[in-house]
Formats: structure tokens, sequence, C-alpha cells
């Protein structure tokens, strides 16, 4: 069975050049030598400053929102990963669903006025599958309303934005590093921050609230990341050009014999973090999706179900968002990693347009 993503593995000699030198230290957590490594290679290679490693992509989402003083209620789409709904609902701020745009599936800007209450603290946008959010619209709220904005750039790792990196937008863009991500440190995440005052305060709480002169100077948490997976995300570091190179031909290889015979694709993104493919309707999905199976072709169904029809997320069930359900409906992300032969996407295209 072809999967629809496998993690990229370093070169093993690579990967133990870093082991080594945990074993040559015994530092395996708490800032070692190579989480303060990949911390400032991560900075230099995405164009960033303030970037605090964390032990994942949810407890990153988690920590921006204690560090920021989100509380109450936050705006955030309903078309992303379970964790981007439930790491509000953890800290007891209760997600306001905004829907999406049909055209780059992220939340649609001219709706959220609407939603936009005194209680609204934060906004939660979602770069979803690396197309950039409405981010000049969001900036202006922010500065006039004094509204923060935490971008959940779990998918943006490497896109770019007005010549800068997409991630120095809002107050904070959060990443996921787990291994089924474009760049991985098998588990793993952080957090850039703008202020460098936010990311002080950030390095402290994800270390149970311990300051640097040993008091606890508020609640904390453990969220670290260890050296073995810092060593992880330097192997792969070195890897994440050829990886990126060989996931966008494949992607451009999909646009070419597919993209024309879709309902709509969104095989454009500039990182070719994922490649979704978006159907006339459910069945036609759901026929698409158990041909491919019965070929040896798996596929997902990111992001399935619409975060808005989740009963424990959106409680009084007060908010719907009808673009989100029926594109959560009709979209299938189609096999794409580093190591997929071209023949295979070749044919997963034929058995799409066979049925098509
Ligand atoms: C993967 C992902 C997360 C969670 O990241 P983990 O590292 O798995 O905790 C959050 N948001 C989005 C959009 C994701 O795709």
């Amino acid at each position: 069975m072809i999967p629809v993503s496998r993690p990229w593995l370093p070169d093993k000699k690579r990967l133990n050049y870093y082991i080594d030198k945990i074993y040559k230290t015994h530092w395996l957590s708490n800032d070692g030598p190579l989480i303060k490594e990949l911390k400032y290679r991560l900075e230099d290679y995405l164009g960033v400053t303030n970037l605090l490693l964390v032990a994942n992509g949810t407890l990153a989402l988690q920590v921006a929102y204690r560090t920021l003083n989100i509380k109450n209620k936050a705006i955030t789409t309903p078309f992303s990963f379970a964790a981007t709904s439930s790491s509000l609902c953890w800290e007891n701020i209760t997600p306001v669903y905004v829907d999406i745009s049909p055209q780059t599936l992220t939340m649609d800007a001219s709706l959220i006025d609407a939603s936009l209450t005194d209680d609204v603290s934060a906004f939660v946008p979602v770069h979803v599958f690396g197309q950039p959010s409405n981010i000049t619209n969001y900036e202006h709220i922010s500065s006039t309303m004094g509204v923060k904005v935490i971008y959940d750039a779990s998918h943006a790792f490497g896109v770019r934005f007005n010549n800068s990196s997409i991630l120095n937008s809002g107050d904070a863009s959060t990443l996921s590093f787990h291994a089924t991500k474009l760049f991985h440190s098998s588990e793993g995440g952080a957090i850039v921050f703008k202020d460098k005052n936010d990311y002080s305060r950030a390095r402290e709480l994800i270390n149970f609230g311990i300051n640097s002169i040993s008091n606890i100077s508020e609640i904390g948490i453990n969220a670290k990341m260890s050296e073995f997976h810092a060593a992880m995300g330097l192997a792969v570091l070195e890897d994440i050009d050829f990886i990126m190179a060989s996931r966008l031909e494949l992607l451009e290889l999909y646009q070419e014999l597919i993209a024309p015979l879709l309902a709509n694709s969104y095989f454009n993104s500039s990182n070719a973090a994922y490649a979704p493919a978006l159907f006339k309707n459910s069945e036609q999905r759901s026929l698409i999706e158990q041909t491919l199976k019965k070929h040896g072709y798996s596929s997902r169904r990111y992001f399935s179900p619409s975060l808005d029809t989740v009963a424990a997320f959106n409680k009084n069930n007060t908010i719907k968002c009808p673009v989100s359900q029926d594109i959560s409906e009709r979209i299938l992300c189609l096999p794409l990693y580093s190591g997929l032969e071209k023949e295979h996407v070749r044919r997963i295209c034929r058995i799409i347009e066979s049925i098509l």
C-alpha cells in the first residue's frame, strides 16, 4: 500500500554524528547543545528570530495562548486538524468558528466582523496546506482592536509572504515537527514570537515556570524538546531543500495531469506540504477513495470532519460553517512524499481520470 505521506529518514551516519555528541555530553534534555544548534539553524534557514523549540505542535499552540494571555473566546477556522481547536478548549478558550473561502480554504475575511464580539481576545487562523491566511486583514483588526493573532503555521514551513517568512506575521506563529510534516523531528514543534519578552516568558513556561534564578515565577508545564528529537531535526534539516524540491516536482505532475479535471485543486502551495484535490460531491470523493484503495493507494480526508460539527468543540452548536462542511465532504489529500516514484503519481492520476 502506498501511504499518503511517509516520514523522511535522514542518512543514518548523519544522524549518528549528532547522536554521538549526545553520548559524549550525556546531555539529553533541558536546553542542551543540540537544541541550541537546531534553534539557531532554524532561525537562520527560515529567516526568523525568537524561535522556541517545544515538544510538539499542540503544546506550541497552548503555550502561545498562555504567553499572550488569551482568554474567553478566539476566532478560528473549522477547516483544520483537530489540534487547532482542541488546544483552545484545553486552555478553556471557546473556539468561535468563521467559515472558509472555497478558493484558499482559509478563514473568509469578509465574515469575521459578525463574530468579533468584545470577549474575543484572539484570532487563530491556519495557513492550511501552506496557503497564506488573509494576513493584511488580521493585522489591521489586531492593531485597531487589540485582538492578538496566533497563526497555526503547522503547514507553512518555508512559506514566504511579502518577501519575508510567513512566520513573522502576527504576535506568534506555531509549527509542528511531527513525523508526517514537511520538516520533522519525529515529534516536535516551535513557536515564533514577534516580541522578545514573550519569547523569554514562554521559555520559562515550557520548563515548569522556573525562571533564570531558579524561582518558580508562575504556573508552567513541561513542553521541552529533547536532545534526541533535536538530533533528528538537525539531520532532517540538512536535507530540507532536497525534500521540498522533490515534493514540488510531484505536485507539478499532479497539477499537469489532473488539475484541469477537478472541481478545484490546491496543488500550487509553495512548499508542497500536501496534495489536496477537490471532487464534485461526496459520492464521487468516496468512489475515488475506494478505487484508489483497491489499487493500493491510500488517500486521506484532510480535513474531515469540519470542526464546527464536533460537539465537544462547538458545544451549543450555534455556529454553522456550510462551506467548510461541504469542502470536508469532497476533499482528498493524495500521496505526496520524497521518494514517491513519478510512475505512482501517473497511475493515481489515470485512476482518477477514469472515474471523472
Ligand atoms: C499537525 C498539526 C497540529 C498538531 O501538531 P502536533 O505536533 O502533532 O501536536 C496542529 N495544527 C495543524 C494544522 C496540524 O496539521
